[in-house]
């Protein structure tokens, strides 16, 4: 029991667990587990879905899961029969409490569970448009790993935790997410700490699919259409996955269900390469920053790409008028305020049942990938995380972190 092999997803071939590239292929890994049915554990929050995650333990304080229920007032807005609405973020009523309100949280655990088995003390490095940094900084105040962010300057509020802050180093970069990833890189391949890996991370790929993997188990069969905001896509990639293993299960469903990924315009680089249209110039403010990244793993093998392909899947470029909208739809139908990112996947549902290719009929599942932030403040349990200093390279991120002290001294490692 949990165990699995990390293959090369071209041509198969093993590679030691904690890998995030193949040396021979440009392609991902993928994680190939050797419980061929989804046997639920009897264990909190997403670990529930232990054997089909990619670690050899659990961290019992760092588990929430996403939330699936069967949408009422929203579907009939719609005329969909069958609209299930899958939630990660802060809603206790319906028994959603993630610590961050957002599907970040669903990788932190994983891949904190792996830096204890295979990260050797080591600080972990993470770049982070807002709301993955937010979602570390929670997981390594209640866990003790040692972690250091790279965000955007302008995205430093984003970075809040639930627990008490601890264990975290915030560096805000002068620039946008591609500056932080850069920075984050430099430091990262200039010291000994360790990469958190983006869409290359099993950890991260194999808990954000415990969202397919909760849905499909509430609901008692895959959906048959998937409807998710993206940037990097990695969201996308993960619902392709997990529900590839639920077909090799066999209790859930023989179909794949179809990938409906949804993009912010004109920041929207991954509806411009699938739909074949001329990209404009990006705008400086987008209508979500998390849904803005400029080198997504659209063409690697395994990625974005291969996901739609693979599942007749299409990408909607969304309008923010149209987000704004939908974003007002949802809360007023379901009764919750949700993060600006899912009203982009509201709004793409919208524009499938207007063009039919999505029936009254269909089964479907809509991922809200944040909400309940506003839930979570008047709570009064949000501590804002300070940053430690603002760079413009990685020499003076270097810097910082050699005058944070002993702990963060990259010498060390
Ligand atoms: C990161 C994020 C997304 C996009 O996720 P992908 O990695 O591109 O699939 C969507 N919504 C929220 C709230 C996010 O934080």
């Amino acid at each position: 029991m949990g165990d699995y092999l990390v293959r090369c997803v071209i041509d198969g071939s093993v590679h030691p667990s904690s890998a995030l590239v193949c040396q021979e292929h440009d392609s991902l890994l993928r994680t190939h587990y050797s419980a061929r049915r989804l046997e639920l554990r009897d264990m909190p929050g997403i670990w529930r879905f232990y054997d089909w995650l990619p670690v050899k333990g659990i961290i019992p304080e760092v588990c929430q899961g996403s939330v699936t229920y069967r949408s009422s007032d929203l579907g009939d807005e719609l005329g969909l029969k069958n609209l299930y609405i899958s939630f990660s973020g802060y809603w206790p009523e319906r028994g959603a409490r993630m610590p961050t309100c957002s599907f970040k949280d669903l990788e932190a655990a994983p891949t904190m569970q792996r830096l204890r088995e295979h990260g050797q003390g080591r600080p972990l490095v993470v770049a982070s448009a807002g709301n993955t940094a937010r979602a570390f900084a929670d997981a390594a105040a209640r866990t003790g790993q040692r972690t250091v962010l790279f965000v955007p300057e302008g995205a430093v509020q984003r970075v809040w935790t639930s627990a008490e802050p601890a264990n975290t180093v915030l560096v805000a970069v002068r620039g946008d997410y591609a500056d932080a990833i850069s920075v984050a890189d430099s430091v990262q391949r200039r010291t000994g700490l360790v990469p958190e890996g983006g869409a290359r991370n099993i950890a991260r790929r194999d808990g954000m699919g415990t969202v397919m993997l909760e849905a499909a188990v509430r609901i008692g069969r895959m959906p048959e259409h998937y409807f998710q905001a993206i940037g990097s896509g990695t969201g996308g990639i993960s619902a392709w996955e997990a529900a590839m293993r639920l077909v090799s299960d066999g209790r859930f469903g023989q179909h794949l269900p179809r990938l409906h990924l949804a993009q912010s315009l004109p920041n929207a680089p991954i509806y411009y390469a699938w739909s074949g249209r001329e990209p404009g110039p990006y705008a400086q403010h987008a209508f979500d920053d998390v849904l803005f990244n400029r080198h997504p793993p659209y063409w690697i093998a395994g990625g974005v790409r291969d996901a739609l392909s693979a599942t007749g899947g299409c990408v909607y470029g969304i309008t923010d008028e149209e987000a704004w909208r939908a974003k007002r739809l949802f809360e007023e139908c379901e009764g919750v305020d949700i993060l600006r990112a899912p009203a982009v996947a509201v709004a793409a549902l919208e524009a499938a049942v207007r063009s039919g290719s999505v029936g009254a009929d269909d089964l479907v599942l809509l991922n809200i990938t944040g909400g309940g932030e506003e839930r979570l403040r008047e709570e009064g349990v949000t501590n804002q995380v300070q940053p430690d200093g603002t760079v413009s390279g990685w020499q003076e991120a270097l810097q910082l972190l050699e005058e944070m002290g002993g702990a963060w001294n990259h010498r060390r490692f």
